[in-house]
């Protein structure tokens, strides 16, 4: 079981909400019993759709898309191993989260059918990279919206608002917010929001980098570092695999809009994604997939973000 130490009104609702819900999911229950809302409940596994949303009638002219719609499959960069958002499931291989759910959306729109989609594994540091050499269509994987990857890569989005937070372990009573990470060994992934986020609100603490997160979790549990640092909703789903080790510390002490990645230009495409976003928000779809995947352990559904369809 995880606690805060501290809450306070900075944190945001969305964080409270989470946390208390995970809280109470994790002192209630198991194993997911398959009785919560959404189509997991139905197949047991990864969501099967169920959605609204219908194939789009009319294509704008995208590079992007022609690529897309020739090969018949959407491919589309992800964590795999970070729960609630992009997790391969070990008895089927299937990739599931509220990430998973965004593609599906987006896959029904161009074929019809939410499982034209090939996932392919992306950790933090080579999402830019990947959608530059054309490896992945696009990617959708707790990837913040900022300028400077502005300059690399397009967003559509945001389709989810994060924010930066602290991981302990549960007997852990020193650390208490983002100062006290200063002097600390402190492990967070290379190429991430939060790496840089931690340089600055803690410019003395001693950074452990590695590849993913749950590679960070492990190191905490081993005692190799004193705390882990990213977005409140992968510590919670790290939280939720190791509920009797780990806690949140500290208040939230950034803003992470999560958007999808796409290859720079292709502006036609990222109205495309934008607009398939925006009909997932009012027609309930959106809802529904954050139900069937976060919401197993925080059934309060967030406000639908205001998709930034900004120029170039
Ligand atoms: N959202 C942050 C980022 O895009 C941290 C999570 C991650 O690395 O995926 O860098």
């Amino acid at each position: 079981m995880f606690r805060r130490s501290r809450l306070s009104a900075r944190l945001s609702s969305v964080t409270v909400g989470l946390a208390a819900a995970l809280a109470l999911t994790l002192a209630a229950c198991g194993d997911d019993d398959g009785s919560g809302p959404g189509p997991a409940a139905a197949s047991g596994a990864t969501p099967a759709g169920g959605y609204k949303l219908t194939q789009a009638t009319d294509f704008p002219a995208s590079p992007t898309l022609d690529k897309i719609r020739q090969r018949g499959e959407i491919i589309v960069g992800t964590k795999f191993d970070q729960p609630l958002f992009g997790l391969q499931n070990p008895t089927n291989d299937k990739i599931e989260g509220f990430d998973t759910e965004i593609a599906r959306l987006l896959s029904i729109r161009i074929f019809g059918s939410p499982d034209k989609i090939q996932f392919l594994q992306t950790v933090s540091k080579n999402r830019e990279p990947f959608i530059q050499q054309g490896k992945v269509d696009i990617v959708i994987a707790t990837y913040t919206i900022n300028d400077a990857r502005k300059k690399l890569v397009d967003f559509a989005g945001p389709y989810y608002t994060a924010g930066q937070d602290i991981m302990v372990k549960s007997d852990n009573t020193a650390i208490r917010g983002v100062a006290d990470l200063n002097g600390k060994k402190v492990c967070t992934v290379e190429g991430s929001t939060s790496e840089k986020n931690l340089r600055e609100k803690a410019p003395t603490a001693d950074v452990v980098l590695v590849d993913t997160y749950s590679s960070c979790a492990e190191q905490l549990i081993d005692g190799r570092v004193e705390a882990v640092t990213t977005d409140n909703v992968v510590l919670l789903g790290l939280i939720s695999q190791h509920k009797d080790d780990l806690k949140l510390v500290g208040t939230t002490f950034t803003t992470e809009p999560y958007g999808i990645g796409l290859t720079k230009g292709d502006d036609a495409f990222r109205t495309f994604v934008n607009d398939t976003l925006e009909e997932a928000y009012q027609n309930g779809d959106w809802a529904k997939a954050f139900q069937s995947t976060v919401g197993k352990v925080a059934p309060t559904v967030p406000t639908t973000p205001t998709i930034d369809r900004y120029t170039a």
